[in-house]
């Protein structure tokens, strides 16, 4: 690894002024888990690192009835997994944290993390956009938000500029229910071949909401919408499951890799979309 100078700021402006001087030539460390195996590969070569750990502004959970979830970029997905509000109310979060990496990463590991380092697998990505996650993000002349369907711009690049750091998640109340499903050949310690995150809401029978979310199988998390069109405002049977299912397959451009096959992903984006929105429809 090459050498590296390290900061500890302990306020977000200080963290946010380094970054600013560093203009483009440092990066955060939160956890750890993707940077510095990044770094070790040589992938990363930063000229600093700043140590956003300290931070007390990106830490907390906070939650409202009718405000929603607002959590720190620190979160952990230990965290999510623990949280009482998280699993009161955003229940999918918590089954998504579950289902990543092991005990110990998780206690690492950040929600902030894992939406910035932008990879197409990144777990949490899909269930976020499913709740209508928000980016909070932080610049020195204060804050913009935006909301998590752009904030993927391509594999390893999210919509940050340089001098921004990621502040805060923020979820309106849910409505409806969440799944998260994902495929990957080891059942632990191993990322996604394929997720889809599935949300409907619905009034009568009727679905007034649905949002489908893939991972994995495009550049970036991808939002179905053509899909979710298929469900809204209509009977969430047999028959507009599957061709919810189907719109999905045909709107995702995976890549070939030892992983899983191309046709083998759109397959099971095809699969798990029918098999969460059947679990979620039936009455
Ligand atoms: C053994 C192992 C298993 C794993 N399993 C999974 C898995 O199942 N699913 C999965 O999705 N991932 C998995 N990961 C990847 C990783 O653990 C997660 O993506 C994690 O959430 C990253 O969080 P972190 O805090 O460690 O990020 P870091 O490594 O600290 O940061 C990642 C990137 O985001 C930037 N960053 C971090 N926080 C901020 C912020 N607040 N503002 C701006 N930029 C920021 C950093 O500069 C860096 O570029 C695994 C990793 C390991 C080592």
């Amino acid at each position: 690894m090459k050498p590296f100078d390290h900061y500890s700021p302990k306020t977000l402006p200080e963290a946010l002024d380094l970054l600013a001087q560093m203009n483009g030539r440092a990066r955060v460390n939160a956890g750890g888990t993707d940077l510095m195996l990044k770094m070790k590969a040589g992938f990363l070569q930063p000229e600093a690192i700043i140590n956003i750990k300290r931070l007390p502004e990106l830490k907390g959970v906070t939650y409202d009835e009718t405000a929603g979830l607002t959590m720190g970029a620190l979160t952990t997905l230990r965290d999510l997994t623990r949280t009482a509000v998280i699993r009161d109310h955003y229940p999918v979060l918590a089954q998504a944290a579950g289902l990543m990496a092991s005990e110990q990463i998780r206690s690492f590991a950040t929600v902030g993390g894992n939406l910035c380092n932008a990879s197409p697998s990144a777990d949490l990505a899909p269930p976020l956009m499913v709740l209508g996650g928000t980016a909070v993000i932080a610049h020195q002349n204060g804050v913009r938000e935006l909301s998590l369907d752009d904030f993927f711009l391509g594999p390893g690049q999210s919509a940050l500029k340089p001098g921004e750091l990621l502040k805060e998640i923020h979820l309106p109340p849910p409505t409806g229910q969440t799944v998260y499903l994902k495929q990957s050949p080891r059942a632990y310690m191993d990322i996604a071949v394929v997720g889809v995150a599935v949300r409907l809401h619905q009034v009568n029978g009727r679905c007034r909401e649905a949002r489908v979310v893939l991972g994995a199988v495009a550049p970036i998390p991808l939002r179905a919408r053509e899909a979710e069109a298929v469900l809204e405002e209509n009977l969430v049977d047999n028959g507009r499951i599957a061709q919810a299912a189907q719109i999905a397959a045909d709107a995702c451009t995976p890549i070939d890799d030892v992983r899983g096959s191309a046709w083998y992903r759109q397959r099971m984006v095809q699969v798990l979309t029918r098999r969460g929105l059947t679990a979620l429809a039936a009455p």
